[in-house]
């Protein structure tokens, strides 16, 4: 592919002679000095501190930045550094992201910090290769650090970027399956540039979050149209091509909100999700299969209502009921349930929860 120049009489005078890899890179450096985002883990001057790129970039994998923004700074109020986040149970770990989801990367950080600080002596690895190496750590995220904190000319590609270069070379292909993908992290890497590295890769981010989006792009504010051939042959609207529909599978769960009372103190049975899978180590009230729905005729229950939760490739029906049990502990039907306790609302307040049974809080007052 050649990246030869075609002069534009409306470019700047000093810019007309550079090659269009050169003029990409000035033009969105300018724009990223110009107009970038007032984030939280981001320095007005000089680079920022590694353990905040770290979190930040764990947190920001498949979330928005203005969701991330709050629980950045509740994380760090909580664990100022990694030594901080290495030692701390990881339950309050949970804790800290509940609402984020995607739990995986909470645990994965939080080993992420264990393995810098006992083999690395607590201090972040600087190259792709060793952060390659740690839990949680994949090409993107080991290419955000190495660029964002140290400044190498390391490529990151995540879902603006892609879109992005799909469009600055008018790649028509599915983004999402490998031969494209590889082409985009090749064509990354060629882009980068060997100073200011980490400005240029946020800039690539920046344009794609906020003027190259999926819908109307912005493309006559865009500080790189002159180079975007899907602008020029006006096959914007269809790159990258939309994502093909999948059949969600549905999973029904019956949720029983079990309390009993004693001293004027209300309860709830609640149990630990296993320590692998879907929202691993995390509470909630007791909940079974629809299909395996529990004989508790002895109780006294009403239905509350339902509740759905959707997920990328699953819908969740949970339908919830209030199972009022004063003194019968040992009839209630937990014997499948590894682990559980009863817990009052301030002892929940403390216990990592899903986002489904958070809400469920909700519909039952507590
Ligand atoms: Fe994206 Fe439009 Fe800019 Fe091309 S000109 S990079 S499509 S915003």
């Amino acid at each position: 592919m050649s990246h030869r120049t075609v002069e534009s009489p409306d470019l700047p005078q000093g810019q007309k002679s550079l090659l269009p890899l050169t003029r990409i890179r000035a033009s969105l450096l300018k724009f990223y000095d110009q107009h970038k985002r007032d984030l939280p883990w981001r320095t007005s001057t000089g680079r920022p501190p590694t353990y905040h790129v770290l979190v930040s970039e764990l947190m920001l994998q498949q979330t928005q930045v203005v969701t991330v923004i709050a629980y950045f700074n509740r994380f760090i109020a909580a664990f100022a550094t990694l030594t901080d986040l290495a030692r701390a149970d990881e339950q309050q770990v949970l804790r800290l992201w509940q609402g984020l989801g995607y739990y995986s990367r909470a645990r994965n950080l939080h080993r992420c910090a264990k393995a810098i600080v006992l083999d690395h002596a607590g201090v972040i690895p600087s190259d792709v290769a060793t952060l390659l190496t740690l839990p949680g750590i994949g090409p993107y995220t080991a290419g955000a650090i190495a660029s964002i904190a140290f400044d190498k000319p390391a490529a990151i590609v995540d879902g603006n970027v892609m879109r992005v270069i799909s469009r600055l070379d008018a790649l028509t292909a599915d983004p999402r399956q490998k031969p494209a993908s590889l082409r985009i992290w090749a064509r990354a890497g060629e882009l980068v540039p060997q100073d200011r590295a980490g400005d240029f890769n946020s800039a690539l981010m920046e344009l794609g979050a906020t003027i190259c989006t999926p819908k109307s792009p912005k493309c006559l504010v865009c500080p790189v149209q002159q180079e975007c051939k899907a602008l020029a042959k006006g096959i914007v609207d269809r790159i990258p091509p939309p994502k093909v529909p999948k059949d969600k599978r549905v999973e029904k769960r019956d949720v029983l909100c079990i309390s009993q009372t004693a001293h004027g103190v209300t309860r709830w049975l609640v149990e630990q999700r296993p320590s692998k899978g879907r929202w691993a180590g995390m509470w909630q009230f007791v909940t079974r299969d629809a299909a395996d729905r529990p004989h508790i005729d002895s109780l006294h229950i009403t239905h509350l209502g339902q509740i759905t939760h959707e997920l990328t490739h699953r819908s969740y029906e949970f339908d919830v009921w209030r199972v009022m049990c004063e003194g019968a502990e040992t009839s209630l039907p937990t014997s499948a349930i590894s682990c559980t306790r009863w817990a009052s609302a301030s002892d929940l307040d403390a216990l990592p929860m899903p986002r489904p049974h958070v809400r469920i809080r909700e519909l039952i007052g507590i």
